[in-house]
């Protein structure tokens, strides 16, 4: 028993005519089993041939999104693309991801798009790191002062990935904690740094008159 039209045309016939028969007649057909076995089989066989033909379906989507990647580039295009053809793919049956013939199409995007996301991401963090080394000696100067900014500035803007390649990050923290540090001059009355609050501002104001006077008046 084969999944064939003339298998089918074989059972169909068989059914009709055993139906038209009457009661009577139906009661001396001896091998009536034959043909609901025949009509059973052929629908197990039909019910194997859909599936394969499903299976085969959800596979040529597949194919079909793997072959759209195309040639592997640094874009969130590409990378959106690589992404659809692996959701896809994870989401078929073992059967299915069987029938995919260019598999080795996506993981080779895949290894490819991270090798090129590394070097960019490395990329990137060199740029930073070289903003860094160029701070130099720090000073109390406005030049030293967008050094220091423009290094803040482009580390900020990094991914966390790429902050993780920036292996000399502590030395911009630490020309920031030294600029700071330029920038709090102590007072000429009190010699205290005083704090930026409003507090702290009255109080620089009131300490630069009384300097002044202490001045003009020969006390200090
Ligand atoms: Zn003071």
């Amino acid at each position: 028993m084969e999944y064939t039209e003339a298998s089918k045309a074989k059972i169909d016939a068989a059914r009709e005519a055993y139906n038209a028969l009457t009661d009577a007649q139906k009661a001396l057909v001896t091998n009536y089993e034959t043909l609901t076995a025949a009509q059973a089989r052929y629908a197990e066989l039909k019910a194997e041939a859909d599936q394969v033909a499903a299976d085969q379906a959800a596979a040529i989507e597949v194919v079909a999104k793997i072959e759209a990647i195309g040639e592997v580039v640094y874009t969130n295009a590409c990378k959106a693309k690589i992404d659809t053809a692996r959701a896809a793919y994870n989401a078929l049956t073992a059967a299915q991801k069987a029938l995919v013939e260019n598999y080795e199409t996506l993981t080779a995007a895949e290894a490819r798009y991270a090798a090129l996301k590394a070097t960019a991401d490395q990329a990137a963090a060199d740029a930073v790191i070289a903003k860094i080394n160029a701070i130099g000696e720090v000073a109390y100067t406005d030049e030293s002062k967008a050094k220091i900014d423009d290094a803040r500035a482009a580390y900020d803007r990094l991914t966390g990935a790429q902050k993780t390649l920036v292996n000399n990050y502590a030395k911009l923290t630490a020309a920031e904690a030294r600029y700071a540090e330029l920038t709090e001059i102590p007072c000429k009355y009190c010699g205290e740094i005083h704090d930026s609050s409003i507090g702290g501002g009255i109080l620089a104001v009131w300490h630069a008159i009384l300097y002044f006077f202490a001045h003009l008046f020969g006390l200090r």
